[in-house]
């Protein structure tokens, strides 16, 4: 199973990425740690991404492409793999489908969670306040102005990738706001292609909580496209809808 999952930071992803890599026997790989490890390395990748890791820039596409070609050759990614950090733009998007392409892989479906900014805020500002009643020490993402700067960042370079994968009809959307094992469910129902209203019964089911658990949510973002994940049909006609969207989008 090949997915991308997307989201803001602090909606949840590495949570559910961890928990699809042990249902699925697949790998989870992240762009920050592969180029951070390129680094360490001294590769010729490593050299170039160096520098503009540590100004907190996005290194050139071509170099997180290569490394993410790399690392889908490696023999533990064969069963399929999450990507995190990648794509985290459009064009990154348009390079992985080429990328996939020429190897003759396609992506299974691009999972969106969906969350409110502001909550988000509120929920990390308390958990902040908490820790610090109880003399804990802090994350060194628990700050509210970082926090911010980061959704912002997400907002505008990466959350258009939430419409590409649409075009595409290879995105899930999934509420992420919802329970954690409610989310997990809406995950697992929106990758079997279950209809939103079937998945959101599941979703009130799996709540640890009757109130919040029954905001569950899992929709197929493809609108027309409700098939099942996995079809390779379904996606090489996603393919040529997105080189539609492109020509749209010029
Ligand atoms: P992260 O751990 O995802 O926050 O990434 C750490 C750094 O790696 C970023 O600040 C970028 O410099 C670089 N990086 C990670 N993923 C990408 C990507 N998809 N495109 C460009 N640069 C990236």
């Amino acid at each position: 199973m090949r997915l991308i999952l997307l989201g803001p930071p602090g909606a949840g992803k590495g949570t559910q990425a961890q928990r699809l890599v042990q249902k699925h026997g697949i790998v989870q790989l992240s762009t920050g740690d592969l180029l951070r490890a390129a680094v360490k390395a001294g590769t010729a990748v490593g050299l170039r991404a160096k520098d503009m890791m540590e100004r907190g820039e996005l290194v050139p596409d071509d170099v997180v492409v290569t490394i993410v070609s790399d690392r889908i050759e490696q023999p533990d990614a064969r069963k399929g793999f999450i990507l995190d950090g990648f794509p985290r733009t459009v064009p990154q998007a348009v390079a992985l489908d080429r990328m996939l392409k020429q190897k003759g892989l396609a992506l299974d479906a691009v999972i969106e969670l969906k969350v409110d900014g502001a909550i988000l805020q509120q929920r990390i500002a308390s958990r902040i306040a908490q820790a610090q009643a109880r003399g804990e020490p802090l994350r060194s993402d628990d700050d509210p102005e970082v926090l911010k700067r980061r959704i912002g960042a997400y907002r505008e370079q990466t959350a258009p990738l939430v419409d590409y994968y649409r075009w595409q009809g290879s995105l899930k959307s999934v509420d992420g706001m919802a329970p954690i094992p409610a989310v997990a469910t809406a995950i697992d129902r929106a990758l079997r292609g279950v209809p939103a209203s079937a998945a959101k019964k599941a979703a009130k089911k799996a709540k640890p909580v009757k109130a919040k658990a029954a905001k569950g949510k899992a929709t197929t973002g493809g609108g027309k496209r409700t098939a099942g994940v996995g079809s390779r049909t379904r996606t090489i006609a996603g393919h040529k809808a997105a080189a539609g969207a492109r020509r749209v989008r010029g």
